[in-house]
């Protein structure tokens, strides 16, 4: 049995997951450090922390991201365990590797884990041979010499997409129509990726028209054990950039779904793969199509939380402490539906982010209804990190019920002193082919441009 109450947790990161994760570390009973840049030196959460240590001034490549310094944090706090939550270091394998060789444990899979699933392509072979479908292409990086691309694009199909091996964040990414402009897009693309990536390695893919976004979630322990824990759809989207994520995704056969679940945990099987993941999928004609592997706990996490039951936060910091999951695959019974709406501090004409102080705030209530957030009323919302401050999620026994609850949680909710996404959410909850179910990843965007809704919201 592990003792938890021997291990103190310390949390390399900020705002609603920091919180997130002091959640689940003193559930388990730890003693939690928090870090923070001279800019969320006021945050409230960090006085619900054990300690709290600031690691630097406010651009995060000088605190969030500054990893002597967050070591060094670890050292003289005293943590036995390092929680990366999502984006700034939360999928570097040097910070893993550093972590681990300065005799703490991170939580996450391992340095080599994270590299084999860092690189698009690395990942695209190794979902390949665990017989997880991807996109039609070659699981190759490109030749140097452009001579052959017109072949392989012959043979894949226009129009194709060609995309940086190191790529993230929706950057990275060339749709070529036609023979004419292939050799330009690629040396693009791969100029970009040698600047940008680390590696200016590139491969080539079919572009899919009009996909979903689909994710499998994944949790594995140390023993052997990997499950899934069902799917998630996060097909509304603006700039690759996910607004609202449901589970389970609308519509799609279970059958299918569960097929590739099992191959996605087998895959961390055969990866040696420990700790929360998640595969991302292209969903188009009742097919799956791999793109790209998160190795990291995600913003959307809680629809899943929601509809398992499972605590996902508490099982992750849990087997990187090398404890079993002590759970069977049929034993992980989804039930009902969740839909998550991101909060963020934004512009809703130009969806710029608009810092400020919180006035007053005022957070919805009620059966099934959770809210993750960071921020209370005389909160300053520094201007030096993404505009996000929080999640509503709504829980039913079915989508329909779920929708209504996030409808009347959101009409509840009020934020004042800051612009925000709220009204932007209150239409969208409205909106037909969402509230239908399964649209595709240029849904909302679609409707943007049609409505204009984004300048009356
Ligand atoms: P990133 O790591 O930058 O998030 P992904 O590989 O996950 O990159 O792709 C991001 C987005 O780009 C996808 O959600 C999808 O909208 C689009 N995309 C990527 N590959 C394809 C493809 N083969 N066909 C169509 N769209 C794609």
């Amino acid at each position: 049995m592990t003792d938890f109450s021997q291990h103190s947790l310390l949390i390399a990161n900020r705002g609603e997951i920091a919180l997130r994760i002091l959640r689940a570390g003193r559930r388990l009973g730890m003693r939690v450090i928090c870090i923070h840049s001279e800019a969320d030196r006021g945050a409230p959460y960090l006085a619900l922390a054990d300690q709290a240590i600031c690691v630097g001034p406010a651009p995060a490549a000088q605190s969030y991201l500054n990893i002597p310094a967050i070591l060094a944090a670890a050292r003289l706090t005293g943590a036995t365990m390092v929680h990366p939550g999502y984006g700034f270091l939360s999928e570097n394998a040097e910070f893993a590797q550093a972590v681990t060789e300065a005799g703490l444990i991170f939580v996450g899979p391992s340095a080599a884990a994270m590299r084999i699933m860092g690189d698009k392509i690395s990942a695209k072979t190794a979902m390949i041979a665990a017989g997880v479908p991807c996109v039609p292409g070659p699981d190759t990086a490109l030749p140097e010499d452009p001579g052959s691309y017109a072949a392989i694009a012959d043979a894949v199909g226009y129009p194709v997409i060609i995309k940086a091996a190191g790529g993230g964040g929706g950057r990275g990414m060339r749709v070529v129509h036609a023979p004419e402009a292939l050799t330009a897009a690629a040396m693009l693309t791969r100029q970009e990726a040698g600047r940008f990536f680390g590696t200016d390695a590139i491969y080539m893919e079919k572009f899919l028209q009009t996909p979903r976004h689909v994710e499998i979630q994944v949790l594995a322990d140390q023993q052997g054990t990997a499950l899934w824990l069902g799917d998630r759809d996060c097909s509304m989207q603006r700039r690759h950039q996910k607004v609202i994520e449901e589970a389970p995704a609308p519509g799609i056969d279970r059958a299918l779904v569960a097929e590739v679940g099992a191959r996605c945990a087998q895959a961390c099987r055969d990866i040696g793969y420990v700790g929360a993941g998640t595969f991302e999928f292209l969903y188009e004609d009742g097919q799956f199509y791999f793109i790209e592997m998160n190795t990291r706990i995600q913003v959307e996490h809680p629809v899943t939380e929601m509809t398992s039951g499972l605590d996902i936060l508490a099982l992750q910091i849990r087997v990187a402490a090398g404890a079993p999951l002590r759970l069977t695959q049929s034993a992980v019974a989804m039930q009902g539906h969740a839909i998550e709406c991101r909060i963020n501090a934004e512009d809703p004409a130009s969806f710029t982010p608009a810092p400020g102080v919180i006035s007053a705030l005022h957070l919805p209530g009620g059966p099934g209804i959770r809210v993750d957030s960071h921020v209370t009323a005389g909160y300053r919302i520094p201007a030096s990190y993404d505009s996000m401050i929080g999640k509503v999620i709504a829980h039913g026994a079915t989508r329909a019920e779920a929708l209504a609850r996030l409808r009347a949680a959101m009409d509840e909710l009020q934020i004042t002193g800051v612009a925000t996404n709220v009204p932007l959410h209150q239409q969208l909850l409205r909106e037909p082919g969402f509230v239908a179910g399964g649209v595709s990843i240029h849904h909302m965007e679609q409707w943007l441009a049609q409505t204009g809704a984004a300048d009356a919201g």
